[in-house]
């Protein structure tokens, strides 16, 4: 099954970056990014022992997480950009929020979190590279942030997240992520919480490994190309 296979080599990949700069693979957590892909492919991720998803839009993460309803071993990572008014449903459905950058949506999330549910993880989105990019924050502004979720019981502080400007150079790519890097062990030594650098997709994955990544957001290595045009945003 090509999934299965795609998975078995993603994994693989994964050992070898891991065993290059002497770090334990234990250490690297596969997220498997779903977006705009169907049920059948998720079931066929989860026969070959995959359990963490990650999902960019809303609407369409909740009705997978709904029809996985009766599996308590899956774990749901929302990964895209989110507006306010749809923060309750990630608040009430998913495990994890990679792309926190306003303490406005933090304090949303915090609130709307059901009290029969363990605190929400988050990660603080940092706009690394990208001076387009409207999504994340910049490295200046992390402490503020970081002390304000700290603050929130039902938000645990994770770690930090990014999404480079894309490079197809290797040493590119890292001038990047050892920013990123640098700013996750300031934050360790203030926040125990912190144990999570999420960074690394299909194209970047090996110099993220190198760079201290402790989970890689995997999408088409997995479950190959994306047809955005079927997947509008609701
Ligand atoms: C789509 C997406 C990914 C997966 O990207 P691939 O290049 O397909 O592996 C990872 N992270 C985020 C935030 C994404 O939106």
């Amino acid at each position: 099954m090509t999934i299965q296979n795609n998975i078995s080599d993603v994994i693989a990949r994964i050992n070898l970056a891991a065993t290059e700069c002497h770090r334990s693979p234990q250490d690297i957590t596969l997220l498997a990014v779903s977006k705009t892909k169907p049920c059948e492919a998720i079931l066929d991720a989860i026969e070959a022992g995959q359990r963490q998803f990650g999902e960019n839009y809303v609407q369409e993460g909740v009705e997978k997480i709904q029809f996985f309803a009766d599996r308590n071993d899956l774990i749901w990572h929302f990964i895209g950009p989110l507006q306010s008014n749809k923060s309750r449903l990630v608040a009430e459905y998913f495990d994890w929020f990679h792309t926190l950058d306003r303490a406005k949506i933090a304090q949303r999330l915090n609130d709307q979190r059901p009290s029969d549910k363990a605190p929400l993880n988050v990660l603080i989105q940092i706009n690394i590279s990208d001076e387009n990019s409207k999504s994340g924050i910049k490295l200046e502004e992390l402490e503020p942030l970081a002390q304000q979720i700290s603050l929130m019981p039902n938000l645990v502080l994770r770690g930090l997240m990014t999404i480079p400007a894309p490079e197809t150079d290797y040493e590119k790519q890292c001038v990047a992520f050892r920013k990123m890097e640098s700013a996750f062990k300031q934050l360790q030594k203030i926040y125990p919480s912190v144990d999570t650098l999420s960074m690394g997709m299909t194209d970047d994955m090996r110099a993220a490994i190198h760079c201290g990544s402790t989970l890689v957001r995997i999408g088409t290595a997995i479950f190959g190309a994306r047809q955005y045009d079927a997947q509008p945003e609701k």
